[in-house]
């Protein structure tokens, strides 16, 4: 039965995706259709009341068994992302309607991976991690507090995009921080060392290799500082920022999951599509998120 599905999905059957395709066919063909066809009948056919009821426990029967596959086989993937249980029934009650999920995370992951990739405490990017296509930014529609900041071009075309609609809401983004290298970093961590001691600059600053920023996709907006917080900015972000793909980073409240203090200043660019799949399915928490796709890439 396996051999046969795989066969209808041949054509998209890359290695990364095997096994996602194989339950999304699974479903496709054996869930979804049997469960349709038992509620239409249902409806297309009057009988007693006896017969109805049977068909009613047949379909219930049938949207169990298929929960309990998709629990069965989500399992493991949720238990390596260290999911907690809330955002896990949130991703099940949407597997359970239908492929969404599994077809939007597939799109992602054909996309450019460094708007997925886990950056953070354990997972450090190489030494020699640098983008080709750092992009200055000048200044359009946002202000910048110094002259030599540099995002990757798309995460600078959203950033442009992205202020132009906050300036019709009378809002001006200003950019303060943007691409690190791996020196750069080395140089911002030890002086943090200097100034609080190791264990203080843990909590707010990242050890070389470990910063968002190398990415060249993470900004800083002005303040670098809670003060930000209390900004109209910091609101219309908070409303809108998801919409351009951007994702905030360090949220309140989860210094325990991302390894930060709260940093209402700091965003990652991870595109349209990815920052909806966060707010949709993981409580607009982006390290839940980065953390179930590195767990579901490294067991493909
Ligand atoms: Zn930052």
């Amino acid at each position: 039965m396996k051999e046969n599905f795989l066969i209808v999905c041949e054509g998209f059957n890359t290695p990364p995706f095997r096994a996602g395709l194989l339950i999304f066919c699974i479903l496709i063909f054996c869930g979804f259709c049997i469960s349709c066809t038992g509620r239409s009948s249902s409806r297309s056919l009057p009988e007693s009341s006896i017969e109805n009821n049977s068909e009613t426990n047949n379909a219930a029967a049938q949207n169990q068994d298929t929960e309990g596959f998709i629990r069965d086989y989500w399992h493991v993937y949720f238990e390596r992302a260290n999911l907690p249980d809330y955002i896990i029934e949130n991703i099940i009650s949407h597997l359970v309607l239908g492929p969404d999920f599994l077809m939007e995370l597939l799109s992602i992951l054909d996309g450019d991976p460094s708007l997925y990739i886990l950056v953070d405490k354990q997972h450090a990017l190489s030494q020699d991690h640098a983008p080709d296509d750092l992009a200055e930014l000048t200044g359009g529609a946002y202000s910048v507090t110094r002259q030599d900041l540099m995002l990757r071009r798309p995460a600078a075309e959203a950033l442009e995009a992205m202020a132009r609609a906050a300036r019709l809401d009378g809002i001006t983004l200003t950019a303060a921080s943007a691409y690190r290298s791996y020196n750069y970093q080395v140089n911002t961590y030890n002086n943090w060392v200097r100034e609080l001691g190791q264990e203080a600059a843990d909590l707010v600053s990242a050890r070389p290799g470990h910063s968002q920023h190398q990415l060249g996709l993470t900004l800083d907006f002005y303040p670098i500082n809670d003060n930000f917080a209390g900004t109209t900015a910091s609101g219309w972000l908070e409303q809108n920022a998801a919409r351009f793909g951007w994702s905030l980073s360090y949220p309140k409240g989860y210094e325990d999951i991302t390894g930060y203090q709260w940093e209402s200043w700091h965003y990652r660019y991870a595109g349209a599509e990815l920052a909806e799949f966060i707010d949709k399915y993981f409580d607009n928490i982006q390290q839940y998120a980065l953390q179930f796709i590195h767990a579901y890439r490294n067991m493909e």
